[in-house]
């Protein structure tokens, strides 16, 4: 756990800083004493002396490395994750983006409901403030609803602000299911949506088939379906799984361990649940046997903690794009290695953000955008480490916020982006 260790080792050091203050005034060969290591701080004895730790072996909990092998306690209590907030003391430039460079198209947008004047004017003025110029609305509805928010997007004066996506209901899937879900796609389509989305996580972790069984992603019943995308000419936009530490243990060693104290329905460890690498293979397997669908997999297929892995990914699968939403904490830790990323796979990445909140737009910007250094994600529980911005060169930003976006997504507004 991060910041419990980060806590721990600098309240040491605040420790040592009155140790070594207490020993300049005892003789040199006490000094000479604290400081080789056997009993730091020690003081009247409070904290003891340090403990052992096998060569390679961690420190026992409560405890941290002062000196090789020799671990310590805090002499105060450590505060817990949620209460450890230092202050940066790091000086360096900061460079706010409130708005895009470019203008953008959110391909994975969750803005609730869109079906009166007054809720559409109210996303508009928020997408103007970021230069969002388009949202795919990907609330994975079919039928009536889709229809409702078809209709009052097309009533209202900013009808080329968004553009929707249909949705597939996975429930009793058999024999004969493929094909019917086909034809629905087909009278989506004709309703006027431009593909589908976002299928949600829900299909591979939980999703049944009617003997109860798993519904797996690579389901052959399914198959008419995919088919269908490939003769229709639309993308699939997939969410499969969860990052990967969701289906790990809820230990001091899992980075997520916040977000799954806090959310334990988040959770995937569960003796008999799927495993990521399973859902992983069967993913994989459907983009393989459906060689002209075109997939994009959300949240870069949650491999943007592992850029090889995805890049891989890509390299396997030409009919596969990805979309970053949610996953910025991971690009934000790796600027380096993701602005390489971006660069070799730029015609392979589009923008999108996911939960709708507009205070979270700047940040993405930021990280794309900036060279900034050392700055806070906007979620404790995501991530407890910091941003560095990615310093994407314009052409890059151009495909990722738009140009991608509207190759993939036929039917989207053509006029006024800058070329
Ligand atoms: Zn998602």
């Amino acid at each position: 756990m991060h910041l419990n260790r980060k806590a721990v080792a600098l309240i040491f050091v605040a420790g040592l800083g009155a140790g070594l203050a207490a020993s300049a005034r005892s003789n040199q060969a006490e000094l000479r004493r604290d400081v080789a290591g056997a009993a730091y701080g020690s003081e009247g004895g409070q904290r003891g002396g340090g403990t052992g730790s096998a060569p390679g072996q961690e420190c026992p909990p409560g405890t941290t490395e002062v000196r090789p092998g020799n671990c310590q306690a805090p002499g105060e209590a450590p505060p817990s994750i949620l209460d450890y907030r230092p202050r940066s003391t790091l000086v360096t430039a900061e460079h706010p983006v409130p708005k895009a460079k470019f203008p953008a198209v959110d391909v994975h947008g969750h803005p609730g409901a869109l079906t009166t004047p007054d809720q559409i004017n109210r996303m508009v003025s928020i997408m103007d403030s970021l230069n969002l110029k388009v949202m795919l609305v990907a609330e994975n509805v079919s039928g009536d609803r889709l229809t409702r928010t078809l209709g009052a997007i097309n009533a209202s004066p900013h009808k080329d602000r968004f553009r929707v996506l249909a949705g597939v209901s996975f429930s009793g899937v058999g024999p004969g299911w493929g094909a019917k879900a086909a034809q629905q796609l087909e009278a989506d389509l004709k309703a006027g949506a431009i593909g589908v989305g976002e299928v949600p996580k829900s299909f591979g972790l939980r999703t049944t088939k009617p003997d109860g069984s798993r519904l797996q992603v690579d389901d052959p019943e399914l198959d008419p379906l995919w088919a269908a995308f490939a003769r229709l000419d639309v993308p699939a936009f997939i969410h499969t799984a969860e990052p990967q530490e969701f289906f790990q243990p809820l230990d001091y060693k899992n980075e997520r361990w916040l977000e799954l104290a806090l959310f334990p329905d988040r959770r995937v460890n569960q003796p008999g649940q799927v495993t990521f690498e399973q859902l992983m293979t069967e993913r994989n397997h459907l983009f393989r046997k459906h060689p002209k669908t075109r997939f994009v997999a959300a949240h870069f297929g949650w491999h943007a903690n592992d850029l090889a892995r995805l890049g891989k990914m890509l390299d396997e699968f030409p009919n596969v794009t990805v979309e970053a939403g949610a996953i910025l904490y991971d690009l934000g830790r790796q600027p380096r290695a993701a602005r390489e990323f971006f660069v070799k796979y730029q015609d392979r990445i589009m923008f999108g953000k996911d939960s709708f909140q507009p205070d979270e737009y700047p940040l993405y910007w930021r990280v794309f955008e900036t060279a900034d250094e050392y700055f806070d994600y906007y979620r404790d529980y995501h991530a407890t480490w910091k941003m560095y911005g990615m310093a994407l060169p314009d052409e890059v930003l151009k495909k990722v916020y738009y140009k991608n976006a509207l190759r993939v997504f036929k039917g989207m507004p053509t006029a006024g982006w800058p070329q």
